[in-house]
């Protein structure tokens, strides 16, 4: 069936740390089974050993270079960033900040929804009514990166960290927003701030919004404060639907998003680079769970996600949905639950069942067409 001169991707495989160093390798099966069966492109995985081991042996996370071995690739498939000997603000600026904002990836995008079989913790939710895309800015704000402290170890000990707000990447990320709520079907953006507290950059990025509303006359689009926010995603979930936030206003809504919808084991995330300068980096959102590492027993789900985003930015949108139709039918399945999910069975066995699945998915496309 494959013919010379097919479509190959070459994507770089980070699984980093702790289960990242399960589920990374998982979701490359799952890739590689989907691209057989597909039969029109090929994966090529490049693996990088980078992370809290390579720290221990060269006192970096990755290498000083190492983001010259990444630009050539059509994506990254990323794991975990996190060691329990390493503080965390090392492993985390040290490797996925790099990548994100080395190649300036500055639209996080994190869809949720609650999929079959998976119970969301909201009792009144339904289904239907929790499927929301929340953006986050990926490369400025509360994680810029700038301050710092002066007379360490003193009484008189300051620290600061700023919150860079840049026009140029409000605009963007807005724009980025828009366009993201415009191509789905609601075509409905909500705005989160917290413009009447944080009274300079905020208000801001509430001009900025305004402003970009202006070019999608055909999006609706609100305001709603951080805080209201939180109430309205647990009170009114369906009042929702795309969503663009700060960076840190974002980080903490996605993960709140994520456990409404079930499990912090099955979302995903990619962190973009819209105008495809550099290559993307698509990652489960959970971290190293150090707890239940190493054992088989981490939920691959968010990676496969992950891996349903990756090919959706590749532009291989058939294959992406033949993976999500596979993904779905897992958690609908009690049998091929994982532990987080209150079931039983281990990486293994659902990485192997979605593979199996894929395989078969063209028989049950031509029973159901
Ligand atoms: P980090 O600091 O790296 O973000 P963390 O401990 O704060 O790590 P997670 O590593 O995401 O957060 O883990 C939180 C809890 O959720 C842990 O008990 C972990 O076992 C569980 N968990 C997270 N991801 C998964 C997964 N894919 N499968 C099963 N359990 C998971």
């Amino acid at each position: 069936m494959k013919e010379h001169g097919m479509k190959t991707y070459r994507i770089a495989a980070i699984p980093g740390d702790g289960i990242g160093k399960e589920v990374v390798p998982a979701g490359q099966a799952v890739l590689q089974a989907l691209a057989a069966a597909q039969g029109n492109f090929n994966f090529e995985f490049t693996s990088f050993d980078w992370g809290g081991d390579y720290y221990r042996e060269h006192g970096v996370m990755m290498p000083e270079d190492g983001l010259d071995a990444l630009r050539g690739m059509d994506a990254i498939l990323f794991g975990s960033a996190g060691d329990p000997h390493i503080p965390d603000h090392i492993t985390l600026w040290g490797l996925r900040l790099k990548i994100c904002q080395g190649f300036d990836q500055y639209a996080n995008v994190r869809p949720t929804r609650i999929l079959p079989g998976i119970k969301s913790p909201l009792g009144r939710c339904k289904r239907e009514d929790l499927n929301w895309v929340i953006v986050r800015e990926n490369s400025e704000g509360e994680y810029s990166g700038v301050g710092g402290r002066v007379h360490q170890g003193h009484p008189i000990e300051v620290a600061t960290d700023v919150c860079m707000m840049t026009r140029v990447g409000v605009e963007r990320i807005m724009r980025f927003a828009f366009r993201l709520a415009q191509s789905r079907p609601r075509r409905l953006l909500t705005v989160v701030t917290k413009s009447n507290a944080q009274r300079h950059a905020m208000v801001m990025w509430d001009e900025i919004a305004l402003q970009i509303s202006s070019e999608f006359p055909d999006v609706a689009w609100d305001k709603v404060l951080v805080d209201a926010c939180t109430d309205r995603m647990v009170n009114r979930p369906a009042s929702l639907d795309t969503l663009v936030a700060t960076n840190l206003h974002a980080d903490v809504l996605s993960d709140l998003a994520a456990a409404l919808a079930g499990s912090l084991g099955i979302a995903p995330t990619g962190n973009i680079d819209p105008e495809r300068r550099y290559p993307s980096m698509f990652e489960p959102i959970h971290g190293s769970a150090f707890d239940i590492m190493g054992q088989g027993l981490a939920n691959p789900v968010g990676t496969f996600w992950s891996g349903v985003m990756m090919l959706e930015h590749l532009g291989e949108v058939a294959a992406a949905q033949r993976l999500m139709r596979a993904i779905e039918a897992v958690t609908a399945n009690p049998a091929l639950r994982t532990r987080d999910l209150g079931g039983q069975a281990g990486t293994e066995e659902v990485t192997n069942a979605v593979c199996r699945l894929l395989a078969q998915d063209d028989a049950q496309q031509a029973i159901a067409g």
